[in-house]
């Protein structure tokens, strides 16, 4: 059993999808726990080891976190690890952070962006870091309904269309998640 440092119920369905059966994946809530972990790292890697030191501390589990960030080119790296709380730095409110994206790449010409995640894993109390990475464009429009978060706005390289318009299915294909978990799979496949 592994726990995901997360209470996200979309991440949850998507690092899930991805690992299929091959390991129990549970939530913070399904371990009872319902605190507020901090991240306030500076960066995707130090605050994935934070979140999965503070659950392995205190219920001493198997346990990985990960932690994204949106990295624009043309705004030097930004919001980067600060993808979450971009429009509000006290509160996580994602059509204010899509907003003040599109805002922000207003009249830009190049919009080249590309999804990070960093996810740290704890396992027989040893740490690991894996990355994935998917390199896209800031569309200068929301399109799309699916998925979650700035999924309306960042179209992978060669698909032409947003995640949100791409589905699930093909979203977890390609994704950052995706290809992070897929580390993190091929990792424990040489240990377990
Ligand atoms: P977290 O580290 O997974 O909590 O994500 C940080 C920020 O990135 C949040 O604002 C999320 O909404 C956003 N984010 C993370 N993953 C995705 C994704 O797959 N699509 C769109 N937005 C995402």
């Amino acid at each position: 059993m592994l726990v995901i440092a997360t209470n996200n119920v979309h991440k949850l369905e998507e690092i899930r999808a991805v690992v299929g059966d091959r390991f129990k994946i549970v939530s913070l809530a399904d371990i009872n726990c319902h605190e507020d972990i901090p991240e306030t790292a500076d960066t995707l890697e130090e605050n994935a080891l934070l979140k999965a030191r503070f659950v392995h501390e205190r219920y001493g589990l198997d346990v990985f976190a990960d932690d994204t960030g949106l990295e624009v080119e043309a705004l030097n790296g930004q919001p980067g690890v600060h993808t979450a709380r971009y429009a509000f730095s006290d509160r996580h409110d994602t059509e204010a952070n899509v907003t003040k994206l599109l805002h922000e790449m207003e009249g830009k010409t190049n919009r080249k962006a590309a999804f990070r995640t960093a996810i740290a894993l704890i396992l027989d109390g040893k740490e690991y870091l894996f990355e994935g990475k998917v390199e896209g464009y800031i569309t200068p429009e929301r399109r799309g309904t699916d998925g979650f978060g700035y999924d309306p706005v960042f179209s992978p390289e060669e698909t032409g269309k947003t995640f949100a318009e791409l589905g699930v299915e093909v979203k977890n294909s390609l994704s950052h998640r995706a290809r992070a978990v897929a580390q993190l799979l091929k990792f424990l496949a040489t240990v377990q």
